[in-house]
């Protein structure tokens, strides 16, 4: 006995006198960068991260930096793994300890088991500022990994020797420079502290954490592959900035309505992970923390929503912003008028919020203040529950494998002539690990209502799969091969339904019977956007010997079996589907829009060639001279014409295109060009042109129309050339959008109405008899010209791939538009 534990008191001193000989040498984030992060009036932009993570890397046995690929603008996106030198030295054994527990069908002996509870680490991933306005993270993503790098005490040791951390210091480094650099560049000037007036994200902005199961953008394309290929980390926490007048911080539990496919098991630990944050935060001394409120877990296609769906835990938190690195002064008046659901103001103390902030100045570091604890909080909780967290882990997988109730299948048939969907689809699938085999020989099965039905969700939710049921095996249909097909007994069986089922959200009112806005969107179901049928199957006649289907390893496979061009590096393959040589115009104007970004991303995609339009260009006029066609996105008017006030940006941000911009917008039409709008920016064009139309929802209170993200039936008019090429029911992405009436049918030629029952597929659709019947897409001669009416959002978040062809036939009649009738 003595010697043993001589030789462990051995051990100890020599550990850490190397640590500590170790830890004069590792430099810390002020050596390097000149200021801590955090201090006000400082930031530092990605060269210097990285520059800081690849000195930590070089200088410490716990940190290893790996860049995972490129951003969408070039930058190296890089992801450090923080652990024990021992764990650092033996990564690949525990990638594949985690690889194991997420696909329990690897594990074959009890023994075996056990062996992984025993060995394996629980692997947290921690994601900053991915909304690069919300910037403080990343300053603290270097502060947080330092301090891991060299501390000493026991529970920092318990941390490293029981977990691994994969910390992103941000997955959007691209916006990082953007806010970055604008911020230095108004940085003494009137305009400091406020946001940049172009998109933080190339495409997307803010809409990049609304990519996660689609997966259009690099950047989450290469942290998917880290996250549910390589890694399955047991816990991941997104860390995001709020406005700065409500609580000080959030943190989980979530508010209503859960989604019912995530696991209560889930939702429980969520619970437990954010009340240990909020009592850390409470002991250390801050006040104004907010828990049970606003954020909900309804949504799929957020960075902490999308573990949920891959049996993990994502954990959200969102601390009150200052003016990105200054200072800002919250006064009681702006705290007392800050209400959201679950808090009715931020003076008041409750259960979820028993100790508000009493107003005052709110630094950067009172920020990076808090969420390193609520990192490190997170980190311990981990540590300390080691097993249990990989035991959940495991079972929540082997759950699924083994669920045995209800539709056992989805079933994408072939021939349904959409290739690039099909394979997009699958493609997004596999790519976030979901398994999709090929049906290499014909199959007979029991299918269920097609996903593209009319009938009502909540209907078919509540009777048919009882009814199916008694189908008789005479109801066997022949399946083709060449077919795909995704069985629901897979660990990621939670997400295929949620990607797969209509969502049929609650009908949530307020005390005043208004409807209560959802977080995000109450409906995406993902064929019915791409415009793809999925039937559920109820049963398969053949037993699992007698079938032959090959395991989907990428889009290029399914690319090859279409015999579609295959993908190569960052080209997109697609074919430009517009008919004929156009020359299109995209407004884009300083206001930073995320529908003009996606639309971009969708013609860049689909390699149709455009030119961004500024406000200058637009004032400056001659537009017939350059475009056969421009497109307004979904913007308001006043946005439009005026753009950003003067006074509240410098002078080459303000104004929008102005009168004069209205008037050569008019004279390009006038004189035979085509102006096509999305949804809020046919206002504009309805007001500017005096068009015979009204939006019917203009003013409607949400008492009585509401429809907050949700996928509707049109019914369409496929002998219009606009529309050509599409079926005469297609399902359409309504956001908050339009619906019109004509007072004077002669000249508007409706192209496709909201249907006339049923209208709502999925999601959450209030008033429907507002909505059904009215017209979705219209078109109207205007002198020589045109000019097309979307009233929904054709190119959705890139996602609405379903109403793309509206858009390519549109094109394709606008360079011969003199010739049509
Ligand atoms: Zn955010």
């Amino acid at each position: 006995m003595t010697r043993r534990l001589s030789s462990i008191v051995f051990l100890i001193v020599f550990l850490s006198i190397t640590s500590a000989a170790q830890s004069t040498t590792i430099p810390s984030p002020k050596s390097v960068l000149g200021f801590n992060p955090g201090d006000d009036r400082t930031v530092a932009g990605w060269s210097q991260i990285t520059d800081y993570f690849e000195r930590l890397d070089r200088a410490s046995d716990r940190v290893l930096v790996q860049t995972l690929g490129q951003s969408t603008l070039k930058r190296p996106l890089i992801v450090a793994f923080i652990s024990a030198r021992e764990n650092i030295l033996a990564l690949p054994k525990y990638k594949e300890i985690q690889q194991q527990l997420a696909d329990p069908r690897k594990i074959t002996q009890n023994l075996q088991h056990d062996r992984l509870l025993a060995n394996g680490k629980v692997v947290v991933a921690i994601s900053c500022s991915i909304h690069s306005t919300e910037i403080v993270a990343s300053q603290m993503s270097m502060q947080l990994a330092y301090e891991l790098a060299t501390a000493q005490d026991a529970d920092t040791r318990e941390i490293l020797q029981n977990t691994i951390l994969l910390l992103i210091p941000s997955p959007n480094p691209d916006g990082i420079d953007i806010v970055a650099n604008w911020y230095r560049k108004t940085l003494g000037t009137p305009y400091e502290g406020k946001e940049p007036p172009e998109l933080y994200h190339y495409y997307a902005g803010h809409d990049d954490n609304r990519d996660w199961f689609m997966l259009n953008l690099k950047e989450t394309q290469l942290i998917t592959r880290l996250l549910w290929h390589d890694w399955f980390p047991q816990i991941v926490y997104d860390v995001h900035q709020q406005g700065s007048t409500g609580s000080r911080f959030f943190i989980p539990p979530f508010y209503d309505p859960p989604n019912p496919n995530i696991s209560p098991l889930l939702l429980r630990q969520v619970g437990l992970i954010g009340h240990k944050v909020a009592a850390d935060l409470q002991a250390a001394g801050f006040k104004g923390v907010l828990t049970n409120a606003l954020y909900d877990t309804w949504w799929h296609g957020g960075f902490r929503t999308a573990p949920y769906f891959h049996n993990s835990i994502g954990i959200l938190s969102e601390a009150a912003s200052a003016r990105l690195m200054s200072p800002a002064t919250v006064t009681t008046e702006q705290l007392a008028r800050s209400s959201t659901r679950g808090m009715r103001n931020a003076v008041e103390s409750s259960t979820n919020f028993p100790d508000p902030w009493p107003a005052g100045q709110w630094r950067p570091r009172d920020i990076m203040a808090m969420e390193m604890i609520s990192a490190r909080s997170i980190l311990e909780i981990a540590a300390k529950f080691r097993v249990e967290y990989l035991r959940n882990f495991y079972e929540l997988g082997r759950t699924n494998i083994e669920s045995k109730d209800g539709p056992q299948v989805y079933l994408i048939p072939a021939g349904q002539g959409r290739d690039e969907a099909v394979a997009k689809l699958i493609g997004s699938l596999v790519d976030q690990g979901v398994e999709v085999y090929r049906l290499d020989r014909e199959l007979h099965m029991i299918l269920a209502a097609p996903i593209l039905r009319r009938t009502n969700p909540v209907a078919e939710k509540l009777g048919s799969y009882r009814r199916l049921a008694n189908l008789t095996s005479s109801q066997m249909q022949e399946v083709p091969l060449g077919s795909y097909i995704i069985f629901l007994a897979q660990p990621q069986r939670t997400n295929v339904l949620a990607l797969f089922e209509p969502q049929i959200y609650p009908n949530r009112l307020t005390g005043q019977g208004e409807a209560e806005r959802p977080y995000d969107v109450a409906g995406w179901t993902l064929p019915m956007q791409m415009g793809l049928e999925a039937p559920v199957v109820m049963a398969i006649r053949e037993p699992a010997g007698e079938r032959k289907l090959t395991l989907l390893k990428d889009a290029n496979e399914v690319r090859a079996d279409l015999a579609l061009a295959w993908k190569k590096g960052d080209e997109s393959p697609i074919k430009n589907p517009v008919k004929q040589p156009v020359r299109v115009g995209i407004y884009k104007g300083w206001t930073s829009n995320m529908d003009e970004g996606w639309t971009r991303y969708i013609f860049d995609t689909f390699n149709v060639p455009y030119t961004s339009v500024r406000d200058a260009d637009m004032r400056k006029g001659a537009l017939s001279s350059k475009f056969d066609a421009l497109i307004f996105t979904s913007q308001a008017a006043t946005q439009i014409i005026n753009g950003n006030g003067v006074g509240t940006m410098p002078q080459e941000y303000t104004g929008g295109i102005t009168e004069a911009g209205v008037k050569n917008l008019k004279e390009f039409v006038n004189n035979g060009g085509m102006l096509i709008c999305f949804d809020n920016a046919c206002d504009m064009a309805i007001k500017e042109f005096n068009l015979p139309l009204k939006n019917t929802l203009e003013g409607v209170r949400s008492s009585e129309f509401y429809c907050p993200g949700s996928i509707v039936a049109l019914d369409v008019d496929n002998k219009h050339p606009i529309a050509s090429t599409l079926p005469s029911t297609v399902p359409a992405y309504f956001i908050n959008s339009s619906a019109y009436k004509a007072a004077d049918d002669a000249n508007v030629r409706v192209i496709a109405r909201y249907a006339k029952e049923n209208v709502l597929l999925s999601g959450w659709l209030l008033g429907e008899d507002k909505l059904s019947g009215q017209i979705a897409l219209a078109e109207v001669n205007v002198g020589k010209g045109r000019i097309v009416l979307f009233g929904f959002r054709p190119q959705h978040r890139g996602q609405a791939w379903a109403t793309l062809p509206f858009i390519w036939n549109a094109l394709s009649t606008a360079a011969n538009n003199t010739s049509e009738e």
